[in-house]
C-alpha cells in the first residue's frame, strides 16, 4: 500500500543567495524550533541560482532532515521572485516566509502561529520593533521608503514590516492567483484585505556572511514598489501638461501686449507662443496616454477591486 502523503500544515520558505556561510547556523537554530512546534513542518529552502556551496550544502543537509525540500531556480531572479517561487511550491495550512540570514529570529515563528490560530487571522505581520542593529544609511533609507510609498500608493501596509510573516492557505492562494511581475509582496498582501495581526520582534544582525541587497537592487525594489501601487508618475505628465498650458497661456498675454507697445522683435510673439503652446500639448497628450497605459497596467496586475468579507447567503447554505 502506497504511503499517504504526508500533511503539511506549517511551511516555512526561505529565500537564499549565496548564503553558504550562514545556512548551518540557521539550520542549527531553525530545526530545534520547528521539531520543537508540535505541527507537522515542511522547510522550503528557495536557492536563487545561488553560485556559491549552498546547493551543495543544501543536498547534504536534506539527507539527515527530511522535512527540508530544495527549490533551486536556474539562475539568479532576485529575492522577490525567490519568496514568490517558494509560496507556488509550498503546501501547507500555513506559509511562513523568512531571510536566510538570521536577522528575522525564527523563534517568532510560534507566537505568528498562536495568532492565526487562537485570533482567526489570515495574515500576522513580524514587525521590526527595534532595528537598532542596521546601519543609519539602511534605517534613514528605510523610513523614507515605508513613508513615500504610504503617500503615493494610499496603501495601509504596516511601517517596518519586511518580508517575515505568516499567511494562510487563503492567502497564499489569492497571491499565487496575481499574474503580476516584479511584485512587492509586502505591499502585495496588505492590499489583498484579509484580516492581519502582527507580532514585534528585534531585527537581529546578519548572523554571517554579507548583504546580498546591493543599492542597485534596493533602488529596483523601490521602483518596483512605487509603479506596483501608484499611477503618480505616470500622471505626472498630465499635471506638467496642465501648468504648461496655463504658462503658454501667460506668455501669450505678455507676448500680446509687448507687441502693442513695441518691445517685440517681428517673429518672436509667434514664435514664443506656438513654443510654449506646443510645449504643452505634447505633454498633455503623453498624460492622457499615461493614464490609458495606467488603466492597462491595472488590468494586466488583476489584483482584486473588492473583497468580499461575508454573504448571507453562503450562511444559509452552510447550516442546510
Ligand atoms: N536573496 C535572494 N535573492 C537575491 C538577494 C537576496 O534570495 O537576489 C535572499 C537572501 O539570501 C536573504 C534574503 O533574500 O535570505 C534577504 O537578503 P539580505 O539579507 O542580503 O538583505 P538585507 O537584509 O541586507 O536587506
Ligand atoms: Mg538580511
Amino acid at each position: 500500500m502506497p504511503t499517504p502523503a504526508p500533511t503539511v500544515t506549517l511551511s516555512i520558505v526561505i529565500p537564499m543567495f549565496n548564503e553558504e556561510a550562514v545556512l548551518p547556523l540557521l539550520v542549527e537554530r531553525l530545526r530545534p524550533l520547528a521539531d520543537g512546534l508540535d505541527t507537522a513542518y515542511e522547510v522550503v529552502a528557495v536557492d536563487d541560482g545561488s553560485s556559491d556551496a549552498t546547493p551543495v550544502i543544501l543536498e547534504r543537509l536534506r539527507r539527515e532532515w527530511a522535512q527540508l525540500r530544495i527549490v533551486r531556480l536556474r539562475a539568479n531572479a532576485g529575492h522577490q521572485a525567490a519568496i514568490s517561487a517558494g509560496l507556488h511550491r509550498a503546501r501547507g495550512d500555513y506559509v511562513v516566509t523568512l531571510d536566510a540570514d538570521l536577522q528575522d529570529p525564527p523563534e517568532v515563528i510560534a507566537e505568528m502561529l498562536r495568532i492565526a490560530r487562537e485570533d482567526h487571522v489570515d495574515v500576522v505581520y513580524g514587525v521590526r520593533e527595534d532595528r537598532s542593529t542596521d546601519t543609519a544609511f539602511k534605517r534613514w533609507s528605510a523610513g523614507l521608503f515605508y513613508r513615500s510609498i504610504r503617500r503615493l500608493g494610499a496603501i495601509d501596509a504596516p511601517v517596518d514590516a519586511g518580508d517575515y510573516r505568516l499567511m494562510s492557505r487563503a492567502t497564499v492562494d489569492a497571491i499565487n492567483s496575481l499574474p503580476e511581475h516584479n511584485r512587492v509582496l509586502r505591499f502585495v498582501v496588505p492590499g489583498l484585505g484579509f484580516p492581519s495581526g502582527s507580532v514585534g520582534y528585534t531585527r537581529e544582525v546578519r548572523a554571517a556572511g554579507t548583504s546580498k541587497y546591493p543599492l542597485a537592487k534596493m533602488i529596483r525594489l523601490s521602483v518596483d514598489s512605487v509603479t506596483g501601487f501608484s499611477h503618480a508618475p505616470l500622471r505626472f505628465a498630465t499635471w506638467l501638461g496642465l501648468l504648461g498650458g496655463l504658462a503658454a497661456l501667460g506668455v501669450l498675454v505678455y507676448a500680446v501686449i509687448a507687441r502693442l507697445i513695441g518691445h517685440a522683435l517681428p517673429g518672436w510673439t509667434s514664435t514664443v507662443v506656438i513654443v510654449s503652446a506646443v510645449g504643452a500639448v505634447q505633454l498633455l497628450a503623453l498624460g492622457i496616454l499615461g493614464e490609458y497605459v495606467g488603466r492597462m497596467y491595472a488590468v494586466m496586475q488583476a489584483r482584486p477591486t473588492y473583497f468580499i468579507a461575508h454573504d448571507s447567503l453562503d450562511q444559509l447554505d452552510s447550516h442546510r
